[in-house]
């Protein structure tokens, strides 16, 4: 008989490990071999989940949606009712199933080429920028595209990406269909109250059927325009470039139906989308003006810091007088990275702004945005923190984005007895810096997409620092877990194999005894280890070096026998006639996470 468990649409993986009673690194790693990164909180979809309790052959359980209303963040729309508020660029995203055409679309759309770059074909960055797409009577309009991640790995991210955004476009390649990827994001489009059109992708190949796409999206609720519904369906192809001016026409038409708008005259606020250090500019940080106009010369505060803006510049590296709503610009200059999703806002001095970035500062440092941590847990840690071991890394990656899910993910790898502990991470090239920090702290140093330039090289080298790059998370996490593994303290285990009654004491020395007894439980062998035992007081742990059968040395003595045997310790054993000499052996075995 099969059992029936409630899940809700979206579930933790911790929660589903629960419910499934479950450890949760089961759960971790059937994802992470379906290419799906997630962390112990990340929430994943009813159909992922009815696929891992597939996966692990858990067929006698039935896992039934339980409809409840998920809470799916909605950030205040940047619909203003301000009277002054003007029509503003929508912020599109573009979301759909791994290899569905997501970064070709965006690509042929910004007329660069970006697709060549990625390791594994992964998006593992979010950025945006702004086009300016030409409409009638020769005049252009501005449409913001957010590059948003394409892995599971950075769901998180994708959130955030959809709270930015005011439409979404559902990419759906032709020849593939819909996929679970391809749920999700309308699930969360859908949740989080944000417009979406559908981009069938790759129209250009003979074996798509767009037919059998629109019945499945009339499926999930969303039916097409001209079988009456009101989903906006677009063909395109990145290849040839059919359907993408038809694309940009019907979000601009979208955007007017929703009358975006926002006050153009006013100091600038918006959101950090992405933030790295680079040499020779330090600090910088992409972010998206949302409210007022950004110029050069400002104070902006993020978070924790702030920069004066010096040079303005947009995400494609023109320079830029000033940012109005939707734009999407590049900020140098903070004194310390400004993190993904932080707000900025312009302040009237440099006073202000290092007032205002030095109260928040304090506010995360005395807890704010730390993790809860539960009694149970807590009392967890302490008791585990006598005996664990730790694996000290720094972590570096590209880009703010990665970097947490990095470390995100590298959490998720501690038990009882081996932990992570990260001494130092941060965005941007590994650094002389980092070789010094891992040198003293004998920490290993991961870079995920960044560069190891050779004079640093040189360093790790001399010092025996070992740094270990990588373009693909997961491997990033297979090798960390290797580590940790190295760390485990070796099971040891004891197998009993019998028990001799001693009758005779011939010969005892300081460090030897020689006495004889007979075989009363299980089968004696030399060498071996074994317990002398009083009653049930144990006197000493010895070896055993020999044993004699009559004048005979024996391998082994049966129950029943009687013999002779002689053993070793490190300090003298008075053993006395009707003690119990109790023989084992010993292994030391290797254990896996
Ligand atoms: P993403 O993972 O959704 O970003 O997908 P990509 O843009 O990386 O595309 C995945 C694969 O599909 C790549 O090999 C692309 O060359 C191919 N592709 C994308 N768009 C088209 C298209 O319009 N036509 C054809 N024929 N192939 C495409």
């Amino acid at each position: 008989m099969s059992t029936t468990i409630e899940v809700e649409d979206m579930i933790t993986v911790g929660t589903l490990a629960d419910k499934l009673s479950l450890p949760v690194t089961q759960i971790i790693t059937v994802l992470m071999k379906n290419g799906v990164l997630a962390t112990v909180n990340e929430k994943i979809d009813f159909d992922t989940a009815q696929i891992i309790t597939g996966e692990l052959g858990l067929e006698d359980i039935e896992l039934v949606r339980k409809e409840a209303e998920a809470e799916v963040p909605v950030r205040q729309k940047l619909v203003s009712t301000d009277p002054n508020a003007e029509p503003r660029p929508p912020v599109v995203a573009v979301m759909g199933h791994v290899d569905h055409g997501k970064t070709s679309l965006l690509d042929a759309i910004r007329g660069a080429n970006v697709v060549k770059g990625e390791a594994g074909g992964i998006t593992q960055h979010i950025s945006a920028y702004k086009i300016m797409h030409p409409v009638e009577n020769g005049q252009k309009r501005g449409i913001t595209f957010l590059d948003t991640p394409g892995h599971e790995a950075f769901a998180a991210l994708r959130e955030h990406g959809a709270m930015l955004t005011d439409l979404v476009i559902i990419v759906i390649a032709a020849d593939d269909g819909i996929k679970p990827q391809t749920l999700e994001a309308i699930r969360f489009a859908r949740k989080a109250g944000v417009k979406m059109l559908v981009a069938i992708t790759k129209i250009d190949k003979p074996d798509g059927d767009q037919n059998r796409i629109k019945q499945q999206l009339s499926e999930a609720e969303l039916m097409p325009e001209e079988w009456g519904g009101d989903t906006v369906i677009v063909g395109v192809s990145a290849k040839t470039g059919d359907g993408i001016k038809e694309l940009l026409d019907m979000v601009l038409l979208i955007a007017d139906v929703e009358e975006l708008k926002a006050v153009f005259k006013a100091p600038a606020t918006g959101l950090i989308i992405e933030s790295h250090m680079e040499t020779g500019r330090g600090a910088v940080a992409e972010a998206l003006v949302e409210q007022g106009t950004l110029k050069a010369g400002d104070f902006v505060v993020a978070g924790g810091t702030y920069a004066k803006v010096r040079n303005l510049e947009s995400t494609t590296g023109e320079v830029l007088k000033e940012a109005t709503p939707s734009t999407p610009v590049v900020i140098t200059g903070f004194k310390t990275l400004p993190e993904f999703g932080d707000e900025f806002q312009v302040v009237g001095s440099e006073k202000e702004a290092r007032q205002a970035a030095a109260g928040e500062g304090n506010l995360r440092k005395s807890g704010a945005g730390t993790l809860e941590m539960s009694s149970n847990e807590l009392i967890r840690l302490i008791n585990r923190s006598n005996k664990l071991q730790e694996l000290n890394i720094i972590v570096k990656a590209d880009v703010q984005g990665s970097l947490t899910s990095v470390i995100d993910s590298l959490k998720t790898l501690d038990n009882e007895e081996v932990a992570v502990r990260v001494v130092g991470s941060g965005v941007g090239a590994i650094t002389e810096n980092d070789m010094h920090m891992a040198h003293t702290s004998k920490a290993i140093i991961y870079g995920f997409h960044v560069a190891l330039p050779a004079s640093v090289k040189q360093i790790a080298s001399r010092d025996k620092v070992s740094v270990r790059m990588y373009k693909v998370i997961y491997e990033l996490i297979d090798d960390v877990k290797a580590e940790l593994t190295s760390l485990l303290a070796p099971e040891v285990v004891e197998t009993p194999l019998g028990r001799l009654v001693v009758k005779g004491i011939f010969k005892t020395t300081k460090t030897e005894v020689i006495c004889g007894g007979e075989v009363t439980k299980g089968k004696l062998t030399a060498p071996a280890l074994a317990r002398v035992m009083r009653d049930k007081e144990e006197l000493a742990e010895v070896e055993v070096t020999m044993l004699k059968r009559g004048p005979v040395e024996a391998k082994e003595v049966q129950e029943g026998e009687m013999c002779g045997m002689t053993f070793v310790s490190k300090a003298r054993v008075d053993v006395q006639e009707g003690d119990h000499i109790e023989f084992f052996t010993r292994e030391l075995k290797t254990r896996s996470l």
